[in-house]
């Protein structure tokens, strides 16, 4: 991907301190620590409070991809990002954050004004070789990578795969050829924080000095990932095409684990779990069904931070797919960049695909997607300002809310004193 750097027009920029950010005098840390803090400053420590330990974490990993020092981590039993040695309080966890310091809307806005096709194009479509039974609508993501990695268009793609160690919970992984595409087919209904991986799974692989990936991902995900791009920033280097998959919800592993325990549901037999059309339904290797019910059901295990979020579509992406508007067994496909076309016509071979010319049913979820967010929003929802949110406004905005920043969780203050 190349990026355009619109913030002299645009307001704070991400990465780039913002005017009206926390200065000297203005942290009450500054007591404790008996020193002045340079104006500018915001501290993981402040990401922490704001967005983890208040449970508003959506788990993308912009921050852990956005991180210049390599001082934030994973962690891999709670799987949320995590201090991992010294922060320098540059502010880019913040800045890149959509939770706090990245106004989303406003990316998605600027995004498609710079990269979207005038006229996107919605499809209706199912793979023609073994992805349409494998995979979890159409099969569409598998054939669609598939015949970019065998026509020498991407090297890799980012994508998830089931633990072997841990039934439902997906893992990020790089494919690279058709059978480990297969191997990866399917939704999982959990966050694997791909975007926050791209070096060490780079790492793994043998892709030559300047490989190209394409990421799949949650929108969140395509968010963090795409606004890295915009604002020329390494870790989106690899990432030649972004894939959203539409998305009113993620989930909390355990939490899914556990609900679905509470239904006498054993999460070992399940083979296939699979939310559309406001039902979850768990299936085992036999297609037999262990559980149909409203997906409502399964609330108290959503991330709570998907609550705040509009972008069902994944808008900031090349393509974006789903099941939404489509016949059962294939997938809705939206192709919105010039990057996306491209990608789509050479895939095409392997998919039958009609565009749907009214997507009725995908705008009407987008719209109520939306309107949730903007109930639940403390902060006002506008795609006309500024992009950047300052630590200030933040607060302002959540303060005095259910969703205010909580103090840091105690086991973790020691990394704090000593990094932070
Ligand atoms: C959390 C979540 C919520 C979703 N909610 C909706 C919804 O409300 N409405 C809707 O229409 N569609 C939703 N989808 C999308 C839908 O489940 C399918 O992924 C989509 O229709 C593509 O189907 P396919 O058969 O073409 O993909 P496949 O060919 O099966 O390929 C799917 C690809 O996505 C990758 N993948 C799966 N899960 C993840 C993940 N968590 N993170 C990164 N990569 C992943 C797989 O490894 C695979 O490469 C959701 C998906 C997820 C992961
Ligand atoms: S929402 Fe994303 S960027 Fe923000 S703290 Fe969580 S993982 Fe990091
Ligand atoms: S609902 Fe939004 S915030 Fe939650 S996982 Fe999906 S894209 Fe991310």
């Amino acid at each position: 991907m190349s990026g355009t750097d619109p913030a002299a027009t645009d307001g704070p920029r991400p990465g780039v301190p913002q005017a009206g950010v926390k200065g000297v005098g203005e942290d009450p840390r500054e007591q404790d620590r008996d020193v002045a803090e340079a104006p500018g400053k915001i501290w993981f420590r402040d990401l922490d409070e704001a967005v983890i330990e208040a449970d508003r974490c959506i788990q993308c990993a912009s921050c852990v991809a956005a991180c210049p020092s390599d001082s934030i981590g994973i962690d891999e039993d709670e799987g949320r990002p995590t201090l991992v040695k010294m922060c320098t309080g540059c502010s880019r966890c913040w800045d890149f954050c959509p939770r706090s310091g990245l106004r989303y809307e406003r990316h998605l806005e600027l995004t498609q004004a710079e990269r979207g096709l005038a006229e996107p194009v919605t499809y209706a479509a199912r793979a023609t070789d073994e992805a349409a039974d494998a995979g979890q609508d159409g099969g569409v993501v598998t054939a669609l990578l598939t015949e970019l990695i065998e026509a020498g268009e991407i090297d890799g793609a980012i994508v998830a795969r089931e633990r072997e160690d841990e039934p439902l919970r997906g893992e990020a992984v790089l494919a690279t050829s058709r059978e480990e595409l297969l191997a990866a087919v399917g939704s999982v209904y959990n966050q694997t924080m791909g975007l926050g991986q791209v070096d060490e799974l780079l790492a793994d692989a043998d892709l030559g000095d300047d490989p190209d990936l394409a990421l799949v991902g949650t929108p969140c995900m395509i968010q963090g990932a795409t606004a890295l791009d915009r604002y020329d920033h390494e870790p989106a280097d690899p990432i030649a095409l972004t894939v959203a998959l539409m998305c009113t919800r993620s989930f909390e592993h355990s939490r899914l684990v556990s609900r679905l325990e509470t239904f006498d549901v054993d999460p070992d037999a399940v083979d296939t779990l699979d939310i559309s059309d406001g039902q979850l339904r768990a299936t085992d290797a036999g297609g037999e069904t262990l559980l149909e019910t409203d997906v409502d059901a399964f609330d108290a295990a959503g991330l709570r931070g998907c609550d705040e979020c509009a972008d069902f579509v994944g808008g900031a992406a090349d393509i974006s797919v789903g099941n939404v508007g489509s016949p059962d067994g294939e997938t809705t496909v939206v192709v919105r960049t010039e990057t996306g076309e491209s990608a789509w016509e050479t895939a095409a071979p392997d998919l039958e695909a009609a565009a749907i010319d009214r997507p009725g049913t995908l705008e009407k979820l987008a719209d109520w997607n939306r309107r949730r967010a903007e109930s639940i929003l403390p902060r006002e929802y506008d795609p006309e300002a500024g992009i950047g949110i300052s630590y200030e406004h933040h607060r302002e905005s959540y303060d005095g809310t259910d969703r205010e920043p909580e103090p840091l969780n105690p086991a973790r203050v020691h990394q704090y004193e000593e990094w932070c």
